[in-house]
């Protein structure tokens, strides 16, 4: 009997978990010097853009936000189809959500829709890289320059995605990232912020850090209202070990899903009614392998089936409009139909960096059963 298969698993070397045991015996565990070197090594990737890191990917793109001074009365787009970090965060500062429909294909947020969307209240953009596939980059930028709209990227999924050979967070404006534990590099809990000026860092260090500002011996002043955001050096420590394996973990991911792609076949969709993720292996991480199932099927029944083959299924994301929050704000059924479509049949098979090609062989022969 083959072992449970889950659709993530992070993986964590003998070498990190060594690095973890000597900070916790070195006498300072909370922020100190490995933050600042994995802040340093972070810095270097993005191309020397300063960059922060923070105990969460959903408090950078609130701390981004604020930086931005976006506030009441101003509003900010993005997709439905993303976990509800990504307009809590909108409505966390007092500012109003706007969603705009997905791309079929993609799955990401329709460009056309989203320049639609905009008025003259709009500020900021909400961009999401779902299962790590970045938008057409240019053409973002474009209609944010075009419109004097900041861009805060959800790159929570994205780290080692590019765009035309430059990575993702190496251009842009803020570019925010998640080190939650099932992204494709952790460190249990945190994300980083890449940011454009030292203006935009200092704020960030204050929103991260109760609004504080420090100088002399005794100097301590408070003139923003800041959180408790700040990453640990258990955590950055974490961090440094998986960041070392970025190349190789991303390059493993798009090795899985070519042989997904291969081992199901050209008919798949055909066969099955099944609709397969961009066939893309430039740009995207492949942080998430996501069908979209046929009418026919429901989610629940694939899951329970795909269970009884002993495989873990997951899915990412239910529309975010229609969670009830949402629609005490006037959001309702029918406004965004392809993103509620995806929403209801989108499932994540398995991929992580430990999984090998007849794990992704057995998913593709149980799929084959299940949806046959
Ligand atoms: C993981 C994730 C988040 C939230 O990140 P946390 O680190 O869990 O706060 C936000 N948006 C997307 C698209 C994500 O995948």
């Amino acid at each position: 009997m083959n072992a449970f298969l889950p659709f993530s698993k992070p993986t964590i070397d003998e070498a990190t978990i060594a690095s973890v045991a000597d900070t916790l015996r070195s006498g300072w565990i909370t922020s100190g010097p490995k933050v600042i070197e994995f802040e340093r090594q972070l810095s270097a990737y993005f191309g020397g853009r300063p960059v922060r890191t923070f105990n969460s990917g959903t408090c950078t793109m609130e701390i981004a936000l604020r930086i931005a001074g976006i506030g009441p009365g101003d509003e900010v787009i993005t997709t439905p189809i993303s976990w509800m970090a990504t307009s809590n965060v909108i409505l966390e500062v007092g500012a109003t959500p706007v969603f705009a429909d997905i791309d079929p294909v993609t799955r990401n947020i329709d460009l056309d829709k989203l320049e639609a969307a905009i008025t003259p209240r709009t500020r900021a953009l909400i961009p999401v890289y779902l299962a790590g596939r970045p938008l057409d980059m240019d053409r973002l930028y474009a209609i944010a320059t075009k419109h004097n709209l900041r861009v805060i990227e959800d790159a929570a999924q994205a780290i080692g995605s590019t765009w035309h050979g430059k990575p993702i967070g190496s251009f842009g404006d803020f570019v925010s990232f998640s080190f939650q534990a099932n992204k494709n590099i952790t460190t249990s809990e945190g994300g980083c912020l890449v940011m454009n000026n030292e203006a935009e860092v200092l704020l960030a260090e204050k929103y991260r850090l109760q609004g504080v500002t420090r100088s002399g011996w005794d100097g301590i002043e408070v003139d923003v209202l800041g959180g408790k955001y700040n990453m640990t050096d258990i955590a950055a420590a974490i961090g440094l070990g998986q960041f070392s394996h970025l190349d190789k973990i991303t390059s493993h991911r798009r090795a899985l899903a070519k042989h997904y792609f291969a081992t199901l076949g050209l008919d798949f969709e055909a066969k099955t009614g099944a609709q397969l993720p961009p066939a893309e292996f430039e740009s995207t991480n492949w942080h998430l392998f996501q069908l979209v199932l046929p009418e026919r099927m429901t989610r629940p029944e694939f899951m329970e089936k795909m269970k009884a083959f002993d495989i873990g299924v997951g899915f990412h994301y239910a529309p975010i409009h229609l969670f009830k929050l949402y629609r005490a704000l006037g959001f309702h059924e029918g406004m965004f139909p392809v993103a509620e479509h995806v929403g209801k049949q989108i499932v994540s098979l398995p991929m992580f960096y430990s999984m090998t090609m007849a794990d992704v062989d057995r998913v593709c022969a149980a799929m084959q059963e299940v949806l046959g």
